[in-house]
């Protein structure tokens, strides 16, 4: 009985600090689930050189975990984008875990041989290496998503290390491409609430794929184009690598399947912005 007449006069404190503070303390009165003051100076609050109102001491903390600029952040979802719903015959190829200087360069000639851009899922670790083919993607326009900083199994993570996964992978894809990355893909495939929640906190959106070539298995070069083409259809998103082992098929493949998909009447393009 006793803590519940604290609790209820504590959340009238509260709730009349948070009327006079105005937009932010309601806000951050919603984030805090109500009624859960987070600190209630009960003993006063810690040495200050400065004393403050107590009203003011009490918003300090919740006011911390506020939302990040309505700029960056986007609403979690709790699936990955599988396809691009376009205009038209659009397919977006994807190549992830790189860059490797091994094989990246090669890809983005074929590329740009036939004027087309794709998206590369970097993984920070890899990036931080070459911040050169980061660049390039940059001047040839194409876009660059976080793949992790070290290609972990997310669903085995704690939060705290699942973000600084991606936080650490957003600061060199910025330094070394420009802008801060608008897509995350989870490392194979394996999503959580909280990878959802901190990728949308971080202003990314989820981007899982409609095709897998599976080359990473390295199947052979005729396959993953068979794969590409048999998988080919308007809004499809496709799955290869440019790292993360011997990827001398991914390669080639693509210069087998590009010129194709071309013929067929395919637009290869790359997502502007995020969707709708
Ligand atoms: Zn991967």
């Amino acid at each position: 009985m006793h803590r519940d007449q604290v609790f209820t006069r504590r959340r009238v404190l509260w709730g009349a600090g948070a009327v006079a503070a105005g937009g932010a303390g309601a806000v951050a009165l919603g984030v805090s689930g109500g009624g859960e003051p987070a600190a209630v100076p009960a003993a006063g609050p810690p040495a200050r050189t400065v004393p403050r109102k107590p009203s003011a001491y009490r918003l300090q903390p919740i006011t911390g975990f506020g939302p990040p600029p309505a700029s960056s952040r986007l609403p979690a979802r709790r699936k990955p984008i599988l396809e691009m719903s376009g205009r038209g015959n659009t397919m977006v190829l994807t190549f992830d875990d790189g860059p490797d200087p091994r094989y990246t360069p090669a890809i983005l000639d074929t590329l740009d041989e036939y004027g087309v851009r794709a998206m590369f899922f970097v993984c920070g670790e890899m990036a931080t290496d070459h911040r050169e083919l980061l660049a390039r993607m940059a001047d040839e326009g194409h876009v660059v998503g976080n793949h992790t900083w070290s290609h972990p199994l997310l669903t085995k993570l704690r939060r705290g290390r699942i973000r600084s996964e991606m936080e650490r992978t957003c600061e060199v894809i910025e330094e070394a491409y420009g802008e801060r990355p608008r897509w995350f893909r989870a490392p194979y495939g394996a999503w959580n609430r909280a990878a959802f929640q901190i990728g949308a906190e971080l202003g990314m959106e989820p981007l899982a794929w409609t095709v897998d070539t599976l080359d990473w298995t390295t199947p052979g070069t005729g396959t993953i184009v068979r794969r590409v083409a048999g998988g080919a259809g308007p809004g499809v998103v496709v799955l290869s690598h440019d790292a993360g082992g011997d990827r001398t098929q991914s390669v080639r493949a693509l210069r087998r399947y590009l010129p194709r998909l071309l013929d067929s009447g395919y637009h290869i393009t790359v997502p502007r912005g995020h969707p709708a």
